[in-house]
């Protein structure tokens, strides 16, 4: 059976304040959920160590990005094995906002991911077309590219430390989601493509990303090849992000 993932990206928001009131609120209903369900938080690095603190072993961890390097003279940069260090299990990677605007490329996504995985932490590798490349009919193939590459250095028996989430661009942050019938079909042709890539892909956790809320989960997860969520605005309050924990399908199993 897959693991089922609500990870929250709360992005470039937070302060010391919130760290401590939304993850200490989120922590206390963590017991009420799923037992299959492993909520992530994935805070600024600097709010690390107090988040750390305030999910005390019931929430995972991750940071939203790591350097290409594991140390030396890269002032800024943290990198996999400092975050796996501080306590972190995820990492995201290719997130869009980093490709689009910090200019990462699939090769940039693919060192980062063979260091995540190498370092003994699990990557969720972002991936999703834009508006124009889906209305031209190209998303398919430019979310397949995007996965063949992103994953080409996996090492050997490290895909268990992998998780796609398949974004739109369009998605992110806009209000517009896909629906859930064409949210369904990328997942199933981004399974198809791990499969042909030799991945263990029935067991590889595929999460959508983009404007999910709490009145759009259940739908979405109720889809047989969405294993959760990748939840950016939402997961800052305690209440929304919490119903979007909640909207697996009861015993649902893939
Ligand atoms: C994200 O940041 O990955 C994201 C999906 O954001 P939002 O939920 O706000 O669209």
């Amino acid at each position: 059976m897959r693991r089922k993932i609500v990870a929250g990206n709360w992005k470039m928001n937070g302060s010391k304040d919130l760290s401590e009131k939304l993850v200490g609120s989120i922590r206390s209903e963590a017991g009420t959920l799923d037992k299959g369900v492993e909520v992530v938080i994935i805070p600024p690095a600097i709010y690390i160590g107090d988040v750390l603190v305030q999910a005390e072993n019931a929430l995972s961890v991750g940071v939203q990005n790591v350097g290409r390097w594991q140390s030396g003279a890269y002032t800024g940069e943290i990198s996999a094995g400092m975050a796996r260090d501080a306590g972190c299990r995820y990492v995201l990677v290719g997130h869009s906002e980093r490709r689009q605007i910090f200019g990462e490329t699939d090769e940039l996504v693919a060192e980062k991911v063979s260091l995540v995985v190498s370092s003994g932490l699990t990557a969720i590798v972002c991936v999703g077309e834009t508006l124009e490349e889906r209305e031209s009919g190209q998303a398919e193939a430019v979310v397949a590219a995007q996965v063949r590459a992103g994953l080409a250095s996996v090492p050997a028996g490290k895909w268990h430390d992998i998780v796609v989430a398949y974004e739109p661009v369009w998605a992110i942050g806009t209000g517009k989601t896909a629906t859930s019938d064409d949210a369904q079909a990328m997942h199933a042709a981004v399974r198809k493509v791990l499969k042909d890539m030799g991945a263990p892909s029935e067991s590889i956790s595929l999460l959508y990303g983009g404007s999910v809320k709490a009145d759009n989960a259940a739908a979405l997860f109720s889809e047989p090849d969405i294993d959760g969520g990748l939840i950016g605005g939402a997961s800052l309050v305690a209440k929304e992000f919490m119903c979007i924990c909640r909207s697996f399908p009861v015993g649902a199993e893939n």
